[in-house]
């Protein structure tokens, strides 16, 4: 083993190496007890079971080592593991198995707080889709970046405000190991930075099923600033996080080949990985042969992009000079003029001062292009019309997939057990169809004491991770002994965690605090609540916005109620969304793209109260839980009072009755009512299971499909297409539509419209008659007929459409379009004309 070697273990616990290399111990929890077993603390502290191993005494492991009734456990853990890595799969029983590989590449990873190289919600998503892909069986592989030191933790002081510490990753101390080469050697690749080659070592972690592999610079052979270009998620300026793309894009890439891999989709989660898009043309126009252009048709297809940022100051642009600097390298081999690869990340190719957007090279760059929940694609396709000049926006060419969670890392042992009985072990790894009638079958006594059961442990959590917490910072003993007293195990508990960004208005609920304050401390129906979320280390007013929070918290009557725990991480978030009432999430509209954390909370039957805002929006239903329609948008200056006193007012009358209005049984039917209809009817729809499969359905089949056509046969099918498309250019302003003509022929409308096409034919373009939505109409897009010739004109035809007279004639106009059946249109080609 080329780093730190692991020590031995004895030999009747070898199997142990091989449980704690496999992150499926994030998820499955079937050896859980043997870690309890091995070392209770170092388990909790870590929750991490290769540390644990490296660090328990010696003498501890011998002793196990006799231990028969330990045996026993090691070897069901082990044989259940064994069983889960060589079952098929749902992807092996579907009728098509020909995808070939997804490499999904992503510049976080959230898999558990045992590899911490995730800041957030991107990063979260990116662990639950592998672990979903591990399910399901998918033919996935992961590449991302391993970073010295993981995201920021958060320490409160005793003034409570937010400082920041950066511990190491220690490579040794985390449960991933060297890749391999084919020679056997620790894999590392060389990458061509202005000067010099970067080697890259390669890692690999085992999630289930599914590889992931990680990049890091930390080479002995590197430059001392070479080497600190994975030292931080997100950490230094412009040139580093270009470097980190470059390794993730280009590393990425270059690392696969090395490794043998080669993917038929490459998915990219967020414009980090853009680069993929270039690199990958370069390796096919090598190998086939090929132009630049002719390799960029062949491998678009093959591209997949997910954007998930609603405002276009949250995408990466760099300075042209940066980017000519590291591409020096690399146009030579493209055989373009530098300028026409800058136009590929510009909006305005002629535009020599406009940055490099990393946004807009992967929506060139890739054939299909996603959003991540539907109002956040209706968001995208305006923020990106621009690059589809004269489309309307309803027609720019991005759809979206809304979000979702893998359920098996976020359900607690209570629901687990729930939901077993009801639907079985396999239920989160095939099709869902059958989970809502089978979990809604559950009665109310039962829905009532998971959520009373879940609640206790959470309070049993929040105040030894308080009282934790307290005593790091070296507080009073009293102060520390009266932490155990924090909240109370049968009140509504709401709960509250977030990044501390200005959008998320993690305070909206503190707007009216003395409000709040009666809210909480209410002698009857008292609520209690917990918040968390870290500010960005740079972001003073996130960090006073925490500093409020804790202030309030200070007041006498409120300090048993409501609690901030610190350093919010996934481990914390399993704990809130395992044990909460009430989620509450209140974004700024429309800037939540989509929000995952409420879908955590589903399958434990936690209820959502939330702006209709990302996920939400599309979820919202008055049976499930409670949603705000807020005024942002409508009243800026006015939105945070308005939102605030809509979310005080369904606190006060409805949640709170709801939640204290009890039977003779002591159960509040109501609320019990909302948890069933969430949890069945929400929790397999916002799962990552129902998000893969439609990645594979309406993306990746397509995606694979394409690509195989376009790369066949030497590539002859995208030479064509961009032969087509050259001259479809070239001759694109000839196009020229004449004056419409209706006649109205038994219901419908009889249109007519001479074409003069210039250099171009019939069959490269396609005549429409498009009319836009109106109020209680939709909108429309008839294909015209080429019908006869214009004498006297070269390629003039008249084209014709009957369209229904339900609508005026003159609501409808003719244009014009570059038409390909191989094409992914207008993705690929955004020309456009219309009759004036
Ligand atoms: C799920 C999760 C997120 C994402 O939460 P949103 O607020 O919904 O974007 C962020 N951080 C952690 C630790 C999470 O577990």
């Amino acid at each position: 083993m080329p780093s730190a070697t692991p020590r031995p273990l004895p030999d009747s616990l070898v199997a142990l190496r091989e449980l704690a290399l496999n992150l499926h111990w994030t998820w499955s929890h079937a050896s859980d007890v043997l870690w309890r077993r091995i070392d209770d603390e170092l388990w909790q502290r870590t929750e991490n079971p290769w540390a644990l191993l490296q660090n328990v005494p010696q003498s501890r492991l011998e002793k196990l080592a006799e231990d028969a009734a330990f045996a026993g456990e090691l070897r069901h853990a082990i044989d259940e593991h064994r069983s889960y890595l060589q079952e098929a799969g749902w992807y092996a029983r579907q009728p098509e198995q020909d995808l070939g590989t997804v490499a999904y590449f992503s510049m976080e990873f959230g898999l558990s707080e045992a590899v911490s190289l995730y800041a957030g919600g991107l990063g979260v998503l990116a662990g639950d889709f592998l672990k979903t892909a591990s399910d399901l069986g998918l033919p996935v592989v992961g590449v991302g970046l391993l970073y010295q030191e993981g995201y920021f933790r958060q320490i409160i002081d005793a003034g409570g405000r937010q400082t920041e510490a950066y511990p190491n990753n220690e490579p040794a101390s985390l449960p991933i190991q060297p890749a391999l080469g084919a020679d056997g050697e620790w894999l590392k690749v060389g990458l061509r930075l202005p000067g010099r080659t970067l080697f890259l070592r390669v890692w690999q972690a085992n999630v289930g099923r599914v590889r992931l592999y990680l990049l890091d610079s930390n080479d002995i052979r590197n430059g001392a600033a070479d080497r600190g270009i994975t030292a931080q998620l997100y950490g230094g300026g412009a040139e580093m996080r270009l470097l980190q793309e470059i390794v993730l894009g280009v590393g990425g890439l270059a690392m696969l080949e090395a490794l043998g891999v080669e993917p038929t989709v490459c998915h990219l989660n967020e414009g980090h990985a853009a680069l993929v898009t270039l690199e990958r043309a370069r390796r096919f126009m090598r190998r086939a042969g090929t132009s630049f252009w002719e390799a960029w048709w062949a491998t678009r297809a093959g591209n997949v992009f997910t954007t998930h940022t609603p405002v276009a100051a949250g995408f990466d642009a760099f300075p042209p000079s940066l980017v000519y600097k590291y591409s020096r390298d690399y146009v030579g081999d493209f055989a373009i003029p530098p300028r026409e690869l800058l136009a590929l990340g510009r909006r305005d190719p002629r535009d020599d001062d406009e940055p490099f957007n990393m946004v807009h090279l992967a929506l060139r760059g890739c054939a299909q292009t996603n959003a991540v929940s539907a109002l956040h694609g209706e968001v995208s396709r305006h923020l990106f019309g621009p690059l589809y000049p004269r489309w309307p926006t309803r027609e720019v060419p991005l759809r979206h997939v809304t979000n979702g969670v893998h359920v098996p890392s976020w359900d607690s042992v209570w629901s687990d057990r729930l939901w077993t009985t009801c639907c079985g072990k396999e239920r989160w790894r095939g099709e869902l169809d059958v989970l809502p009638e089978s979990i809604a079958a559950a009665d109310d006594e039962t829905l009532w004491a998971l959520a009373t059961t879940q609640r206790r442990d959470l309070v049993d959590y929040a105040r030894e991770r308080l009282a934790w917490h307290l005593g790091q910072r070296g507080e009073s003993p009293a102060l520390v002994a009266e932490a155990a007293q924090v909240l109370d195990p049968n009140i509504l508990t709401l709960g509250l965690a977030r990044r501390f960004a200005g959008y998320k208005r993690p305070n909206l609920l503190l707007h009216d605090a003395d409000r709040l304050a009666r809210l909480l401390c209410d002698a009857q129906r008292p609520v209690q609540l917990i918040v968390a979320g870290k500010a960005h280390p740079q972001d003073e007013q996130g960090k006073r916005l925490i500093h409020a929070w804790i202030e309030f918290m200070r007041r006498p009557g409120v300090r048993m109620r409501a609690v901030f725990l610190e350093d919010y991480d996934m481990a914390l978030a399993q704990r809130l969304v395992q044990g909460v009432d009430v989620w509450i999430n209140t974004p700024q509209p429309p800037w939540e793209a989509c929000g995952t954390s409420g879908m955590k909370v589903l399958v434990n039957g936690g209820l959502n109260l939330s702006v209709l805002d990302g996920w939400w929006a599309e979820a919202y239903d008055p049976a499930c839980g409670w949603g705000i329609e807020s005024a942002a948008g409508r009243d800026d200056a006015g939105a945070d009072a308005a939102d605030a006193d809509c979310l005080y007012r369904i606190l006060e009358r409805e949640v709170v009755p709801d939640f204290y209005d009890r039977d003779a049984r002591g159960v509040p039917r109501r609320w019990v009512a909302r948890m069933r209809a969430s949890m069945s009817r929400l929790a397999p729809r916002f799962s990552s299971n129902r998000m893969l499969r439609e990645y594979l359905q309406r993306f990746y089949r397509v995606a694979a499909a394409a690509l195989r056509r376009r790369t066949d046969d030497g590539a002859r099918l995208a030479r064509d297409l961009r032969a087509w498309q050259t001259a479809v250019e070239a001759r694109w302003h000839e196009v020229r539509l004449g004056d419409v003509e209706a006649k109205r022929e038994e219901g419908a409308w009889r249109l007519s419209v001479p074409v003069y096409l210039g250099g171009l034919t019939p069959d490269m373009v396609r005549v429409e008659a498009y009319a836009d939505p109106a109020p209680e109409r939709e909108g429309a897009c008839e294909p015209m007929r080429c019908g006869d010739a214009i004498p006297g004109s070269v390629h003039g035809y008249l084209y014709e459409a009957r369209v229904p007279d339900a609508r005026p004639a003159a609501d409808y106009t003719p244009r014009i379009r570059p038409w390909h059946a191989e094409a992914f249109l207008p993705a690929e080609l955004a020309l456009i004309t219309w009759q004036r």
